[in-house]
């Protein structure tokens, strides 16, 4: 894999396209000259196109040349992944979503939305609605065919694409370190985020702050009273009183934190004023509360299953293998006969498993607690209870069956 990685940067540092771009750039501004001094003097306009004729040509085998060294590089980069990673045909008489089309469909227009590729998503839903996709069952994979398709709900996709716009307009202000427009959503919003136990208001209007606080030496604002320590107060005046119930504490330090303006570095605050992440994670909290509130996830769920697709994608290969080679089958219906070791962030259910069966717990058998605390699967318990009273296999606690409880993870 190193020597994939070297042909990666090999292929980043001589093919890129920055030279080819550069020398576009040049052949254009030697047009718009050109076009300049004909509209000057029109009749110059012969003579001026006559001379631009061989930098042109010259600019133009520049430009092909620069495309040859970029198309070198990326066939020598396709040679090194052949070499590295070899083709391995994917058993693909398995397609367990063969019958619903649609709703890959739907999956995939809403990513796009959610992406901001707006103009992708549209004509893609055009081509979809032209060609509806016809469900193909395939033998022994999940047959939703009974389903109707037209089930699916329909995307209000105009409608998601307004208010995805709406997140991008005010996460490019965001990179553009202007935090109104945010600030003025989360305000508008603030019942919901409220609701749903969000800090992002606050958040917000405290980078403001620190962010009016740290002066024009950092955030470029002009300098006059609406900036630096005395902007910083004044916002805090005008805004903070919203927050004093819930963030009373963290209003105390910012407020604290002024007597130490000419040392910050050295002073107890020096924390909440280095913002060197403070934009991405304001971005970061936007993203995921704006999505929450039109009941979706900040991630894409489809770039979710994509990925974690792929890291299960060997582990599934093999188990195929053995299943085929050994003529077994694959006898568990809602749960995988191997562990997928997937990374933290992608995994959103906690999962329990019974210390007695070694099981994981499903929706009809799920964990119960018993009254001295201790946890096992519903089957299980039935099993130890034998309908009488019986003891806990972790403790001496005693207990019948209808004291136990269900758990909801
Ligand atoms: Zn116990």
């Amino acid at each position: 894999m190193d020597s994939l990685l070297i042909e990666l940067a090999k292929l980043r540092r001589d093919a890129n396209l920055t030279e080819s771009i550069q020398d576009v750039d040049k052949i254009l501004e030697q047009l718009e000259a050109a076009r300049e001094s004909i509209v000057q003097d029109p009749n110059s306009a012969s003579f001026t196109l006559a001379k631009l004729q061989n930098p042109l040509k010259h600019g133009f085998d520049k430009v092909n040349e620069d495309l040859k060294r970029v198309h070198k590089g990326q066939s020598a980069y396709g040679r090194a992944l052949d070499k590295n990673l070899p083709h391995k045909e994917l058993p693909f008489d398995i397609d367990g979503l063969a019958s619903r089309p649609a709703l890959i469909n739907r999956a995939i227009s809403m990513h796009l939305l959610r992406e901001g590729q707006f103009q992708v998503a549209s004509t893609f839903l055009d081509e979809a609605q032209e060609n509806p996709p016809q469900p193909s069952p395939m033998p022994g994979t999940p047959n939703f065919s009974e389903m109707d398709e037209t089930e699916v709900p329909s995307l209000k996709s105009q409608e998601l694409q307004d208010k995805f716009s709406n997140m991008y307009a005010i996460l490019n202000e965001l990179k553009a370190q202007n935090l109104h427009p945010a600030i003025e959503w989360a305000r508008a919003n603030s019942h919901e985020l409220e609701k749903r136990g969000s800090n992002l208001e606050f958040e917000l209007s405290k980078l403001q702050f620190v962010w009016l606080f740290l002066g024009p030496s950092v955030n470029g604002l002009p300098n006059d009273l609406n900036n630096g320590l005395s902007g910083a107060l004044v916002y805090a005046q005008q805004h903070f009183q919203r927050f004093q119930a819930r963030f009373l504490k963290d209003i105390q330090q910012l407020a604290t934190a002024m007597a130490y303006s000419s040392n910050l570095k050295d002073s107890p605050y020096y924390r909440t004023f280095d913002i060197e992440t403070a934009w991405d994670d304001v971005s970061t909290s936007f993203t995921r509360e704006f999505c929450s509130l039109l009941g979706l996830s900040a991630e894409s769920p489809l770039y979710l299953a994509a990925t974690a697709g792929a890291i299960a994608l060997p582990t599934l290969l093999k188990l195929y293998a053995i299943v085929k080679e050994k003529r077994t089958e694959w006898t568990t219906r809602s749960e995988l006969p191997v562990e997928i070791a997937l990374p933290k962030s992608m995994i959103f259910h906690a999962i329990f498993v019974c210390p007695v069966s070694k099981e994981q717990t499903t929706d009809q058998n799920p964990p119960m607690i018993m009254p001295c605390g201790h946890v096992v699967a519903k089957e299980s318990l039935q099993r130890l209870s034998k309908g009488g009273k019986f003891k806990c296999p972790y403790c001496p606690g005693e207990s019948i069956l209808s004291q136990a409880r269900e758990i909801i993870l």
